[in-house]
């Protein structure tokens, strides 16, 4: 049905001059019979020629305006005699005057009429496109009227480095960038409505058939448009795509707010697109890990596991890292990576990291009963740091025991530190001086310098896992390895290599003077009661 009534629209749009021609003869037929009638020129009922004159200028412009008039001059002219009794005909003048008037009028109208025209167009123009992108705004799919209780696929893509972009090649290659996704997206999904609700980002409603085929279109559209001549730019885009049902009394506008949040996560993740259904499982899954966190954290659910670090010229033990884990009832084991995210955004980070402590400090005092007396290492969460009251409730934990402050080491990640120095100095000198150890966990991932680290109470770096895994295969790896462990070594620091998983890659690590390790080689993460027993037999 709908096609039939674009299709009649479009005939009627095309063939606008055979119909007002039609109108005008029509009129001028009709006038020409009154005029017959009403005792043929001598009353003024030839005025009525004006209407259709008017009509046609002002639909078809000034020439058809024109010609109009002299046709419906004639009628009224010399094919209508002054008495119709005598036949007597009208004075050439007369109806020569009439003429030129009726073309005059024509014409003039048609030039006002094609002047409107414009205005209107392009104050259409102004309020439906966006002046710099050329494509359609917001205020068009404001008064978009789209058919309801139909489902439509919406996307939201955000070019990231529209600026990079306008900056490198111009603002015209960026315009013509996103004009080619929307032509190419016209082109694969007929009735589909492209906007730019602000400069680098694209808002996409299609109605829905298959969403699965859909995502692919606007993929395919969006990277097929970074070929210009032949040769690709670089664009980094981010899509995030929805589904929204179009009810009646809602701004189509709205459905885009899951789209935009699909397509912030997507960059968040590195990914070119996610969907919102995603998202929203993934906040499902981390709403009921966080619901159940609190009871976990003290039924047993949660517990500890300790992985020795090792000296690699002994290769003994010479201290522990602690590793949360969770033994999930209905979810099975959960990986700290998959839960502490989610628990760092809220304020059981806190309690977390204080319970984590404890269990610690209780493991120590059950070693040194059996006078093991060994340095563990606990991870600390940017957040904790950002709790004022954090270093008061680590210390009084501590005063319950009776353990050496330096058999207590914090890791804090080498991001957290060049996120906020200034914080995380202060804090970090309160706890080296009471004694404890400081880590920078994960060194070489956050792109900082040794001498930028200097400024804090740093005892350990351990480097992190991903250079490991390249040093046998990348001579440069090992030279930038080698030349961390010297530096380090020079500013006083202990040095640590995490993940070493083979031989050879501990004793090349042992040559280039690397202290310490830790890594599946030696001991994956164990339960308290094996490290005892690992300790134990070492120890003996
Ligand atoms: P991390 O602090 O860098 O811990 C080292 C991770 O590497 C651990 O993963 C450990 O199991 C793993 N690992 C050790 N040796 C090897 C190896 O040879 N090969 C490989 N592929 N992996 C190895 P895990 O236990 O899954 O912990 C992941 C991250 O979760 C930790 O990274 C740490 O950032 C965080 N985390 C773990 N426990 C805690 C905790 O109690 N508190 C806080 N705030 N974060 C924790
Ligand atoms: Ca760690
Ligand atoms: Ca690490």
């Amino acid at each position: 049905m709908k096609e039939i009534y674009i299709k009649i629209q479009a005939f009627l749009r095309k063939h606008d001059h055979l119909y007002t021609m039609f109108f005008a003869f029509f009129f001028i037929g009709m006038v020409y019979l009154i005029m017959l009638n009403q005792d043929g020129n001598q009353l003024a009922f030839s005025h009525l020629m004006y209407i259709p004159i008017v009509i046609t200028g002002g639909i078809l412009g000034g020439w058809y305006g024109l010609a109009i008039g002299i046709i419906a001059g004639l009628v009224a002219g010399p094919l209508m005699p002054w008495d119709l009794s005598t036949g007597e005909p009208q004075r050439a003048i007369d109806w020569i005057f009439r003429m030129s008037m009726m073309g005059v009028v024509g014409f003039l109208s048609g030039l006002l009429g094609r002047g409107y025209q414009q205005a209107i167009s392009k104050i259409n123009q102004i309020e439906a496109y966006d002046q710099n992108t050329r494509l359609h705004n917001l205020n068009y799919l404001r008064t978009l009227k789209m058919p309801y209780k139909i489902s439509y696929t919406v996307a939201s893509v955000e070019i990231n480095n529209c600026e990079l972009i306008c900056d490198v090649l111009g603002i015209e290659a960026y315009v013509s960038y996103i004009n080619r996704i929307a032509n190419n997206l016209e082109k694969s999904l007929p009735y589909c409505v492209v906007v730019t609700p602000i400069f680098h980002q694209l808002w996409i409603l299609v109605q829905q058939k298959d969403l699965e085929s859909e995502i692919q279109i606007v993929m395919d559209a969006i990277h097929q448009a970074t070929i210009i001549d032949g040769n690709p730019i670089f664009v980094d885009y981010s899509v995030g795509f929805a589904t929204k049902r179009h009810l009646p009394g809602i701004d189509l506008s709205s459905h885009f707010m899951h789209a935009d949040i699909a397509a912030k996560e997507a960059k968040k993740n590195f990914l070119t697109h996610m969907t919102y259904k995603d998202i929203k499982a993934n906040m499902q899954f981390e709403f009921e890990l966080l619901s159940d966190f609190s009871k976990s954290l003290h039924n047993g659910d949660i517990y500890m596991v300790y992985q020795p670090k090792v000296n690699l010229r002994t290769r003994q033990a010479n201290g522990l890292e602690a590793l949360i884990r969770w033994e999930h009832p209905t979810k099975r084991m959960i990986a700290p990576d998959q839960f502490i995210p989610a628990v760092e955004q809220t304020a059981m980070i806190n309690d977390m990291t204080e319970t984590v402590f404890r269990w610690v400090l209780e493991y120590q005092t059950r070693l040194k009963a059996k006078g093991l007396s060994v340095p563990i290492s606990i991870n600390i969460s940017t957040k904790n740091l950002y709790n004022q009251q954090f270093y008061k409730q680590m210390v009084s934990i501590f005063n319950e025991f009776q353990i050496n402050p330096n058999q207590v080491e914090l890791e804090i990640t080498e991001t957290v530190l060049m996120e906020n120095p200034d914080l995380c100095k202060k804090m970090l000198d309160e706890f080296s001086s009471f004694g404890f150890k400081i880590a920078v966990d994960d060194f070489g991932k956050g792109y900082s310098s040794l001498a930028y680290l200097a400024q804090f109470p740093i005892n350990t770096i351990k480097i992190d896992r991903f250079f490991t895994k390249q040093i046998l295969i990348n001579p440069t790896t090992q030279t930038i390895v080698k030349a961390t462990i010297d530096l380090a070594k020079n500013l006083g620091y202990e040095v640590l290599i995490e993940g070493i998983e083979d031989v050879e890659t501990a004793n090349l690590l042992d040559k280039l003077g690397c202290h310490s390790a830790q890594g599946y080689l030696f001991m994956k993460p164990k339960k308290e009661e094996e490290i005892t027993e690992y300790l134990r037999k070492i120890y003996k």
